[in-house]
């Protein structure tokens, strides 16, 4: 049986300020091997018996839709520089179909997969690459206790400069609103990561939690103890990000997804996406919605209404 890849799809991306095409892959792979983190629900789309000849068929079923496309995407829910999720021939076979056929391709990885090794694979191409690594946060405290990363800003340090020095690109992804943040503690946790990551990382990548089936997040959801944050929020993140950003607010508008009031997700999402291609803030000017004064208060007021958890562990 052929093992079909999870998801293929073209959406648009930025290349060195330009608007082009990218094909997006999402291959089954083995998964990632900590599959710990509490909002991550991508273990569905893994299977622990994955050939290397599976994700050969994966992978040539998607390039048959690459249709002229000048950045490829590939994800598969786990590490694509580790090599026992990846083999590293297969990663050659990649390195080689896209040769001569792309500007850029761009991965994801853990930091403890990024060698000097990996690094000068990624370097050796003739199209640019980008490896996105989850940071999440730059506080360690949250990182380990809100989401339950496994690994350290340090770690996440020395992977970018490791990736850099080889004029490898890095995006951070970072998670809007772990569980037990306030909505505006999860705002200034982004903002101050963004800070911390100047220098380190090319890009951003605001990510705005959504309930993934499966998660301990989900069940804090179930019982009411978790909400999704605003598309405010990621709005007034991305307005202050000074660094390029961008930001895919996937289940927007759905209970389980970013969300406001229902009316006016729709408007604020798609303002997100154009704002995420064009980097250009007057976007969000002409936003507006009867929602925006509640926004407003709970920024201000939820931090009274519990103990902030910048007060348990000062
Ligand atoms: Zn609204």
């Amino acid at each position: 049986m052929v093992l079909k890849p999870v998801a293929v799809w073209v959406e648009k991306e930025r290349l060195d300020g330009e608007i082009v095409d990218c094909l997006t892959i999402i291959l089954r792979s083995k998964g990632c091997y900590w599959n710990r983190c509490l909002m991550c629900g991508y273990k569905k789309d893994t299977s622990k018996d994955v050939t290397m000849k599976d994700l050969i068929e994966q992978f040539r079923i998607a390039l048959n839709k690459l249709n002229g496309a000048e950045v490829v995407k590939i994800f598969t829910s786990g590490s694509f520089l580790d090599s026992n999720e990846i083999p590293k021939e297969f990663r050659s076979f990649v390195y080689k179909s896209l040769s001569g056929k792309i500007r850029k391709l761009i991965v994801e990885s853990r930091p403890e997969f990024v060698s000097e090794e990996t690094a000068e694979e990624l370097s050796s191409l003739d199209f640019a690459t980008e490896v996105g690594i989850g940071l999440e946060t730059a506080d360690d405290f949250i990182r380990e206790h809100c989401i339950n990363k496994g690994f350290s800003f340090e770690d996440f340090r020395r992977a970018a400069r490791m990736l850099r020095s080889h004029g490898v690109r890095v995006k951070a992804y970072l998670l809007l609103k772990p569980p037990f943040l306030s909505e505006g503690e999860a705002i200034r946790d982004v903002l101050k990561s963004i800070k911390a990551v100047r220098g380190l990382a090319d890009i951003v990548s605001i990510n705005p939690t959504n309930v993934q089936s499966g998660t301990y997040v989900e069940r804090l959801w179930f019982k009411g103890l978790y909400r999704p944050p605003w598309l405010w929020s990621a709005v007034e993140v991305l307005r202050n990000a000074e660094i390029e950003a961008m930001c895919d607010p996937v289940a927007y508008g759905k209970s389980r997804g970013p969300h406001n009031c229902g009316k006016c997700d729709k408007d604020v999402a798609k303002a997100i996406r154009a704002f995420s291609l064009t980097q250009d803030p007057s976007i969000f000017e002409d936003l507006d919605c009867r929602c925006l004064k509640i926004w407003e208060k709970v920024v201000e007021l939820e931090d009274y209404s519990r103990i902030p958890l910048a007060l348990i562990y000062v």
